[in-house]
């Protein structure tokens, strides 16, 4: 039979991010030497009290449906991570656990965005929102930002894209791919451009949250006021800063209504979240934090060397991200140069895929980041591994003509 997909399917790519560490794998698994940098996940094992409350639940028999949206206990403890946290304080209501942070985000552009609503997705940024919004119907309105202004949007940038049909801004602070984070006087200033136009609502990924160095505080908009709470949906999960990214459990805080549609549409796609992944996050929101101190010094101390390294190649030069755990280092300089056998690099893809070709590392393109002339590197992989991947970047980078 001819296969015809229904029209929406055009409107989407496979992701870049998923794609590259699966050519990756294909290496490793023939036996070669990859030095990965394509993980968006922490190396680090989930800790322990988490993994042990997950046993426990499934030796108390957790393991039938639990309310779509989740179960009343985690919602209750999202809750309370969110009074302690951000000094907010929602009612399960205004909280849905979803099968992570992706899933919370198809979910809100599933219920807000239609034909001919746009959304302002400032550049470089993650790769799935543009693809998200475009497959609900509505049209990215991607933005780019400045490597001077650590990747941040400004105000009269924001001023500039927004339009009659601006439906959604998009702030994710840490910034994946480029670490780039808001301080609280930038995010204040966009907030008094949006001021004038109260009808955009804000979707604040913080995913990153707990990941900040440098001593950068994490600021969400959501906090200003009780207005701004009304009009920001929050999006957060236990991906990257539990290290939980196999457990698939991600939620969002947002006005009663919304949540309440959001839940509609996930009582008739996925059903609730897995009720063992739940239980764990239980424990893992109200437990103990310390690990994360650990945790965040050793991605500090990998970034200051991958960031040390990569300015010292030549045609590289990389930004200090303040957060997240990616360098996000410009290439340009190695763009028109030819390689040993004969080719010529003329962009980031090329550039990713002599890298992982001809020397046996792995990155990924800024390209599908909606940033030519840059690539991405996530320093969540042991020191030894980044000393080695950069070893090899180099002696590629400098045997360019
Ligand atoms: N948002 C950002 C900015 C991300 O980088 C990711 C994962 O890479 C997610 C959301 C979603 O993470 P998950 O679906 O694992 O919770």
């Amino acid at each position: 039979m001819k296969l015809k997909l229904a029209s929406r399917n055009a409107r989407i790519q496979p992701s870049a991010t998923l794609a590259i560490t699966a050519k990756a794998n294909e290496l490793k698994a023939k036996g070669i030497d990859v030095v990965g940098f394509g993980a968006g996940e922490p190396d680090f094992d989930t800790p322990d009290h988490i993994k042990q409350a997950a046993k426990t639940a499934l030796d108390k028999g957790q393991t039938k449906y639990t309310p779509v949206g989740g179960t009343k206990e985690l919602k209750e403890t999202v809750c309370a991570k969110f009074r302690r946290d951000y000094g907010l304080d929602y009612t399960p209501a205004e909280i849905l656990i979803s099968v992570g942070g992706k899933h919370s985000l198809f979910n809100i552009f599933m219920a807000l965005v239609e034909e001919g609503d746009e959304v302002i997705i400032p550049a470089p940024y993650w790769v799935s929102y543009p693809e998200m919004v475009a497959f609900c119907g509505g049209t990215p309105v991607c933005v780019p930002t400045k490597e001077s202004n650590g990747f941040c949007m400004t105000p009269a940038e924001l001023e500039a894209a927004i339009t009659p049909r601006t439906k959604i801004f998009i702030l994710n602070s840490p910034s994946n791919p480029t670490g780039g984070m808001y301080s609280e006087e930038h995010i204040r200033a966009l907030a008094a451009v949006l001021e004038k136009h109260p009808d955009i609502w804000i979707v604040s990924d913080d995913i990153y949250e707990k990941l900040t160095y440098d001593g950068m505080r994490f600021f969400s908009i959501a906090t200003i006021s009780p207005a701004w709470k009304a009009r920001t949906i929050v999006c957060n999960g236990m991906s990257k800063a539990y290290s939980m990214t196999g457990w698939r459990i991600g939620f969002t805080a947002a006005p009663k209504d919304l949540t309440s549609a959001m839940d509609t549409i996930q009582g008739q796609s996925t059903s609730n979240p897995t009720s063992i992944a739940q239980a764990a996050s239980v424990a893992g929101l109200s437990g103990d934090h310390s690990f994360l101190t650990a945790w965040v010094a050793e991605f500090d101390r990998r970034r200051r060397y991958i960031v040390e390294r990569l300015n010292r190649i030549p045609g590289i030069s990389c930004f200090t991200p303040k957060g997240a755990f990616y360098a996000f280092p410009n290439i340009s300089g190695l763009l028109g140069k030819k390689t040993p056998s004969g080719k010529t690099l003329t962009d980031s893809m090329g550039v990713a895929a002599w890298l992982i070709e001809e020397h046996n590392v792995a990155v990924v393109p800024g390209a599908p980041f909606g940033a030519e002339g840059f690539m991405r590197l996530s320093y969540a992989t042991s020191m030894e591994q980044i000393t080695k991947g950069l070893d090899r970047i180099e002696t590629a980078a400098k045997s360019l003509k």
